[in-house]
């Protein structure tokens, strides 16, 4: 018999970035004051995987993890936060909207185990940017290349819904992965949510956000500049693109296809200089 339920920290599930004495955020102040605090994004990563702030995701990821999808019944369920993943000097960030409640909320790892994943990894591939053509898995061997994905609210929410203040409360995570990410060139944001969840992030960091907010659409591109003297944190100005994400919905009506991904992740890659 499989043992259900969420995974404890440091009990050997590949790539679990926490050890069972990782700091827990257990409501929102302590989420700011634990992500401002991390000193790596692997400090970040262990801390945002153990985090307990939102009571409705918490009894949702951890109810999933425990009754399971009929066809995983063999499977144990991550059930935990799903962190931010991929290289820790990332020149590209991957930004989408939340963990699938039997994709990452299963395997830890993000966009992994669900389609909406199959169809990214195969274009994050053919571009470059990840090693192997399939994520399956956490030990499974795949990693990306200069880049980096995150979800930005990293609890699998019901009906793939986060609420306004659960997206609030998460909110820190994002900045802080976005401060300690000193090479990002360039983030490409996976649909309309992740859109508009970054630009609050990037005006918290420091960025010049431009006003109005930038539309959505596939393809978008927006140059946003870092205003402050060279030697005050950041290299570079940033270039935010938008991609249609790649959902069951949006593959099978055709919104969005594989030349469509592929175009992005192709000016992702050559915008950031990999
Ligand atoms: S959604 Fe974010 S803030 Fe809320 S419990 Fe999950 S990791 Fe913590």
């Amino acid at each position: 018999m499989t043992v259900s339920g969420p995974v404890p920290p440091g009990t050997g599930w590949p790539e679990d970035p926490a050890a069972a004495g990782t700091p827990v955020a257990k409501d929102p102040a302590q989420v700011r004051a634990l992500a401002a605090g991390a000193g790596s994004l692997a400090e970040l990563a262990a801390r945002q995987s153990v985090c307990r702030a939102c009571p409705r995701l918490v009894q949702w990821r951890e109810e999933v993890a425990e009754t399971r999808r009929r066809s995983f019944r063999t499977e144990r369920y991550w059930g935990r936060p799903v962190p931010g993943w991929g290289d820790e000097h990332p020149r590209v960030l991957i930004l989408g909207l939340a963990p699938a409640a039997h994709g990452g909320n299963r395997t830890g790892r993000i966009f992994t185990g669900d389609r909406s994943g199959d169809v990214l990894f195969a274009s994050l591939w053919r571009c470059g940017l990840a090693a192997q053509p399939t994520s399956v898995r956490a030990g499974d061997g795949q990693r990306l290349i200069g880049a980096r994905m995150a979800a930005a609210v990293r609890c699998a929410p019901p009906a793939n819904k986060p609420e306004p203040a659960e997206r609030d409360a998460c909110a820190p995570w994002l900045a802080a992965e976005l401060a300690l990410s000193a090479d990002l060139r360039v983030i490409v944001c996976l649909g309309g949510f992740a859109w508009q969840a970054l630009w609050p992030r990037l005006a918290a960091v420091g960025w010049a956000v431009p006003r109005p907010r930038p539309a959505f659409g596939h393809g978008a591109e927006v140059p946003v500049p870092w205003p402050h003297p060279p030697g005050t944190g950041r290299p570079a100005d940033l270039l935010v693109l938008g991609c249609y994400h790649p959902s069951q919905q949006n593959t099978f009506t055709g919104r969005v296809n594989d030349a469509m991904l592929d175009d992005v992740f192709s000016r992702a890659r050559h915008a950031a200089g990999l």
